[in-house]
């Protein structure tokens, strides 16, 4: 299946889950992320969805606040299944290139060094003070790359070069 139609169909999945949402607010009720962070609403989210205004959603950081922690999840009396339909919001955020700068970085390293923190002088010379074990950066690596091309984080990365390379000349 071609990504366009793929996404088309998750989209449209979405659209399903979201009309049964009463837009009661127990979601954000028991939201950890929104008792933290006032600006972070789940049911004002599912609203501008309802009212046709996803690109907003698609294109605000909010959407990347989501922990996934399920308590939506779990609670919400429609069945909605909050967490879901924002894992696939982000799915087809990033797709579209709305990934905030600081998780593509992350991406970044993790493609080019294998983890998220590279291994570092100070890490390395701290694990030997610790007793632990040197720690091949090159092991798992090209594994952890093909399966990073095989997903759509791949497709992120290569929007992401593109963008780059443009913005360049
Ligand atoms: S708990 Fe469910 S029905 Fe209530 S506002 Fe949240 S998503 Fe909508
Ligand atoms: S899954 Fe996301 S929206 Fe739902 S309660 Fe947890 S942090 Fe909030």
């Amino acid at each position: 299946m071609n990504e366009e139609l793929e996404l088309l169909l998750q989209e449209l999945a979405l659209a399903e889950k979201v009309r049964y949402c009463y837009q009661c607010g127990t979601c954000a009720g028991g939201c950890p992320v929104a008792g933290a962070e006032p600006s972070y609403n789940p049911r004002r989210m599912l609203e501008a969805l309802a009212r046709g205004e996803g690109e907003a959603v698609l294109a605000a950081d909010e959407l990347w606040l989501c922990t996934l922690c399920h308590t939506c999840l779990e609670r919400c009396p429609q069945g909605v299944g909050l967490s879901h339909v924002f894992t696939r919001l982000k799915e087809i955020a990033a797709a579209r290139g709305h990934l905030p700068e600081s998780l593509l970085a992350e991406l970044q390293t993790l493609y080019s060094a294998g983890r998220v923190i590279p291994l570092s002088g100070p890490i390395k010379r701290r694990r030997a003070q610790l007793g632990l074990p040197a720690v091949d950066q090159q092991s798992g690596l090209a594994d952890l790359r093909q399966i990073v091309e095989a997903t759509s984080l791949g497709r992120v990365l290569a929007a992401a070069r593109a963008k780059g390379e443009e913005k360049n000349g």
